[in-house]
């Protein structure tokens, strides 16, 4: 007698990360003497870039799997060894924290291969590489993913197109440059798709109760955060001090409201440190 398959729910949903210049800069990078524009070898030289960590906390907050999957042709160039690239990766996790200083990242799975190589172990093309779409598909088995659920941020079309080829949802896969701004816009967006509509709020309290005083500040700050929202996408209800407290209420989800919070907190935060060589926010998270 034969058995009848049993089709097990997959559970989780997934964000589908590109990392080069969806997660990490690269393209505005100094290259290196001999090294092709883009080749990063070296984990001194991984920087995130602005929002991409606020980003991941609020993907995480909001119970999605973060997957980075990357082509690494450098390494079938014989720019890189796969030991350097484990070594960028490694770092990549230690920046990739959340408050707790747990890692964010799930998994970074990279393709090695291109067909025009020079390093005879790696020269063929593979259904890793993107657009194919084998590391999402290896993914989705290995860590149980549902992937009708899952979204794809990447700034190529060709994170895209891997994504689509994995059978997502095309409106799932977010071109950055095309659909938003940058990674933080892209989270944003995805945490409010799978939230209803609502009103919440989250605030960040000055360091020095007497800086509510320095209305210059103070308007910066206010400023900083409605550019901020307007370039994420965030419908800003309010913005008001309570006391020594700046309140910022939005249109979406609490953690949309507490990742702004937290991106704006982050940013005035070295922008005063620059200025005036001390904390502008308590250290309270919002
Ligand atoms: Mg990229």
């Amino acid at each position: 007698m034969r058995c009848r398959p049993v089709y097990i729910a997959r559970m989780h949903p997934a964000v589908f990360l590109d990392r080069d210049d969806t997660l990490i800069a690269n393209r505005s990078l100094d290259t290196p003497d001999g090294a092709r524009a883009g080749d990063l070898a070296d984990p001194d030289r991984v920087v995130l870039l602005p929002g991409a960590l606020e980003a991941c906390r609020l993907l995480r907050r909001a119970a999605f799997r973060l997957i980075v999957f990357t082509n690494q042709g450098v390494v079938a160039r014989g720019g890189a060894t796969p030991s350097q690239v484990d070594a960028v990766h490694d770092r990549l996790r230690e920046l990739l924290v959340d408050e707790e200083g747990q890692p964010l990242l799930d998994d970074i799975l990279y393709c090695p291969y291109h067909p025009e190589g020079s390093v005879p172990e790696f020269t063929r093309e593979h259904p890793w590489r993107k657009p194919a779409p084998g590391m999402i598909l290896h993914a989705a088995e290995v860590h149980d993913l549902d992937l009708t659920r899952s979204w794809v941020v990447g700034d190529q079309q060709r994170d895209i197109d891997a994504g689509v080829r994995a059978a997502i949802a095309p409106q799932r896969c977010l071109q950055i440059g095309r659909d938003v701004p940058d990674l933080l816009a892209g989270a944003i967006h995805i945490v409010r798709a799978n939230a209803p509509t609502a009103r919440t709020s989250a605030s960040i309290r000055l360091s020095d109760p007497t800086l509510r005083a320095d209305t210059p500040l103070c308007e910066t700050v206010e400023s900083s955060a409605r550019a901020l929202a307007e370039r994420v996408g965030v419908r800003l209800l309010d913005l008001a001090w309570r006391d020594d407290r700046l309140e910022i209420e939005v249109d979406g989800p609490q953690i949309v409201a507490i990742g702004l919070a937290a991106e704006l907190r982050r940013t005035t935060d070295a922008w005063y440190r620059a200025r005036a060589g001390r904390a502008l926010w308590h250290e309270d998270r919002p």
